[in-house]
């Protein structure tokens, strides 16, 4: 089982960041749960690595090694905000735990709920074993409705410990009570084709089982995440037959069946799906109806291409 040392080992180089700038920002638009589109501004802040190490994720790349000094993070915001156009849903993601208190610094919450005191929605990413009434301070500070999203990745009951994520499924249902219990909303993030699950088939299944797990503990968003390569050991596991990177027809075929069992509100995640197709001819399509489906919340007619993958 890797552990935090081959993780590390393993990694290429991180990206050069400015403290003082997030280090991506966009608009977008987003359906809500009263099935209207939201404008949404996402912001991904750059700040101190998060402290676990998943052996899946690469969210890394784009973190420092040091926290940021108090008030670059309400930096960062406000200079995303001056750019960016209105809207009524924010994101703040720091490719890792917002309530992680060496990431985000708690003297800097005022700051930040000032500068996004006119959104209805408010976004952030956290680990399940962080979710406690640390919270509560920011939640109060807010005027609109908090939204936590949380990785649960797999309910496989040999993958979820392999990942080494820290955390089981009793973790994650203990999170998502406490988050329901005070008033805020959930998201889960979901793999499709997580390390150490070689078989197709089997990687669909336990996607949709992990979706239909999250719906029933109380979640109200899924998230489905095609695993990558590129952090170093997934490239590796990959090598060694421990990692299968999904097909894209896969992909499809988990977001058609997930929106057919009525599984909540059903996100995929269409970043960059070039790695996982072989057919140039159909992917944009592909990706197009996968983003007018994540709108529209529900099935469209399926891509017919040369390529067979219907
Ligand atoms: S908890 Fe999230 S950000 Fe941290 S290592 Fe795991 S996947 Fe990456
Ligand atoms: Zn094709």
């Amino acid at each position: 089982m890797p552990d935090d040392y081959q993780v590390l080992k393993l990694r290429p180089e991180k990206e050069k960041l400015d403290p003082f700038r997030p280090y991506l920002y966009f608009h977008e638009e987003e359906p809500g749960f009263d099935g209207k589109l939201h404008k949404v501004n996402t912001i991904f802040l750059t700040n101190r690595e998060c402290p676990f190490k998943c052996v899946m994720c690469d969210l890394w790349k784009h973190t420092l090694d040091e926290s940021v000094p108090p008030g670059a993070i309400a930096d960062q915001i406000r200079y995303a905000l001056d750019q960016l156009p209105e809207a009524s849903v924010i994101k703040l993601y720091n490719n890792g735990n917002f309530f992680d208190r060496r990431a985000i610094p708690v003297e800097d919450y005022p700051d930040i709920c000032n500068l996004i005191s006119d959104y209805e929605t408010v976004i952030v990413e956290n680990h399940p074993k962080l979710c406690n009434k640390h919270i509560l301070d920011f939640q109060k500070r807010l005027n609109g409705t908090l939204e936590i999203a949380l990785g649960l990745e797999t309910i496989h009951p040999e993958v979820l410990p392999r990942l080494n994520k820290q955390m089981d499924t009793d973790i994650f249902i203990e999170a998502v009570h406490f988050l329901k219990l005070n008033n805020i909303r959930t998201r889960a993030f979901i793999l499709l084709n997580p390390p150490f699950l070689t078989d197709r088939q089997e990687n669909i299944d336990w996607c949709l089982k992990s979706v239909e797990f999250a719906i029933q503990t109380g979640i109200d968003t899924c998230s489905i995440i095609p695993t990558r390569a590129g952090n170093g050991i997934m490239d590796q596991l990959q090598k060694d037959g421990e990692f299968l990177l999904p097909e894209l027809t896969d992909f499809e075929e988990v977001i058609d069946r997930a929106f057919q069992n009525n599984s909540g509100r059903i996100f995929a995640d269409t970043w960059n799906l070039k790695p996982f197709s072989d057919c140039s001819d159909c992917l944009q399509q592909r990706t197009e109806r996968l983003n007018q489906m994540n709108l529209k919340q529900c099935t469209l007619p399926q891509i017919k291409c040369h390529c067979n993958k219907v």
